[in-house]
């Protein structure tokens, strides 16, 4: 993984091509006292921030590189409901909470819509997620998802797809069912970040950019440094997720970086895409290592997969990718590749994420296992929470316990590679 502490501006993605605000935030320079200090302006720091602000808190949001620099602002744009882990959590609290964590993994969901409509963000948010089945079990996996769903009397539209729907909506042969659901979507997450850390500052929230925190001083009124500043507050928010090496005592181990790449093509014509995704959904498969696409505003094939456990960069993204996109689409083997870009994801073992505090007043909140639109949204606002006082729906994941695979956050670990490999024999049955 590359030290977090050189600066480095966005990776060449189709988003960074075609963001709304080219973000220019002062770096931290001096000292500066405020209620809370949160440290990485991906999605769970810039919605913590926001949520703070929006609450009446005074905030400072600090960030080594730019707003949406690390997998906020490179991911696949899937906004679909869940954090991954829950049944563990329904397991360990019992079916008392059942409604409960049913009405939260749609939380984040609701907190973008929202934030959207009141801040005016213009990122693409559009409605539909279709999760599609490649084997029988996949497809009996759907229809428990479809009975779960109408236990809850889910009051969102959502369908079951047979074969020959998905085959015909998808334009392509390699599925056997789908599940619809149009309470998910999809966005540009680059501009959906930008467009929150906006509205955060308009409420107050001072941001910083390429200030790197190089440490913590732990105390009643814990201090947060950079190089050339410090910011001292009554709460730090640890919101750094797979790119940060801070407080190794504390969280080394507990989550550790996975790569996931995606190939922007060029524009498709207007016959392709209503041959392959007429009802513009964000696609993605029931495999364990998924394959997931969607298209852009712009129509073209934004095509995600491949996870890796070694922190390095495929030599050639698209050689990784492009043949698993033919797979599904040979139709595409014509079409230019625009666009080619990756980044990390933070995984825990047990796919909990891993929220908790250090001396009382340092939080952290890392790890949504490759699944993170939504859930950082949701425990950006438990965390918010926490700080107001109000600790039981984050302390139901803070109390989950963890493992640790020593060496596992700083470098790629041959027993997650084994692990991987595991899961991709798994899905080849
Ligand atoms: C290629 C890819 C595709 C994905 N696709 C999807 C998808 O389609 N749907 C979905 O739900 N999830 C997806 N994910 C996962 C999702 O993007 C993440 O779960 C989520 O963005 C995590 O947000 P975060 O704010 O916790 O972390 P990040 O977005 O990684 O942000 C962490 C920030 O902290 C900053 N930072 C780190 N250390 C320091 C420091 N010392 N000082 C200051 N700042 C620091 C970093 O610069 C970075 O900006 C994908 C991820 C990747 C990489």
């Amino acid at each position: 993984m590359k030290a977090i502490h050189q600066k480095q501006e966005h990776t060449k993605s189709y988003y960074a091509a075609t963001v709304n605000e080219v973000t220019n935030y002062p770096m931290l320079e001096g000292s500066l006292s405020v209620d809370v200090c949160v440290v990485g302006a991906g999605f769970t720091g810039v919605a913590t921030a926001l949520t703070l602000a929006e609450r009446g808190f005074s905030v400072a949001l600090v960030e080594a590189n730019r707003v949406g620099w690390g997998a906020s602002g490179r991911n696949g744009g899937q906004l679909i409901n869940g954090i991954s882990g829950l049944s563990k959590i329904q397991k360990k609290y019992g079916d008392g909470i059942a409604d409960m964590l049913w009405d939260l993994r749609w939380r984040g969901n609701d907190i973008i819509h929202e934030r959207v409509a009141k801040y005016g963000i213009d990122c693409d948010l559009k409605k539909g997620f279709i999760e599609t089945a490649l084997k029988p079990r996949q497809v009996a996996d759907l229809e428990d998802y479809a009975a779960e769903m109408e236990k809850h009397r889910h009051p969102h539209p959502w369908e079951l797809w047979d074969k020959e729907k998905t085959q015909q909506l998808l334009g392509t042969d390699a599925y056997i069912g789908g599940f619809v659901s149009y309470r998910d979507g999809h966005l540009h997450p680059l501009n959906l970040c930008i467009g929150e850390a906006r509205a955060a500052s308009g409420l107050g929230v001072q941001i910083f950019e390429q200030s790197p925190v190089t440490g913590i001083e732990h105390g009643p009124r814990p201090r947060v440094r950079t190089a050339s500043g410090q910011v001292e507050a009554d709460s730090v928010v640890l919101a750094g997720n797979a790119y940060h090496l801070l407080e190794p005592r504390h969280l080394s181990n507990l989550t550790f970086p996975a790569g996931s790449y995606i190939i922007g093509t060029e524009p498709l014509s207007d016959e392709m895409v209503a041959e392959i995704n007429p009802l513009d959904l964000a696609v993605c498969d029931l495999n364990e290592v998924v394959d997931y696409y969607r298209l852009s505003a712009d129509k073209r094939m934004l095509y995600g997969g491949r996870c890796n456990y070694s922190g390095r960069e495929p030599t050639s993204i698209k050689a990784a990718i492009l043949p698993r996109m033919l797979q599904i689409y040979p139709q595409l083997k014509d079409v230019r590749i625009d666009f080619e870009w990756g980044g990390m994801i933070g995984i825990v073992l047990n796919r909990i994420p891993a929220l908790g505090r250090i001396n009382g007043n340092v939080y952290y909140c890392q790890g949504y296992s490759g699944h993170g639109v939504n859930a950082t949204h949701i425990m950006g606002e438990l965390t918010a929470d926490a700080i107001g006082g109000t600790m039981e729906k984050f302390d139901l994941f803070a109390n989950m316990k963890h493992f640790r695979i020593p060496g596992s956050q700083w470098m790629g670990n041959q027993i997650i590679a084994l692990g991987m490999l595991y899961f991709r024999l798994k899905d080849m049955l």
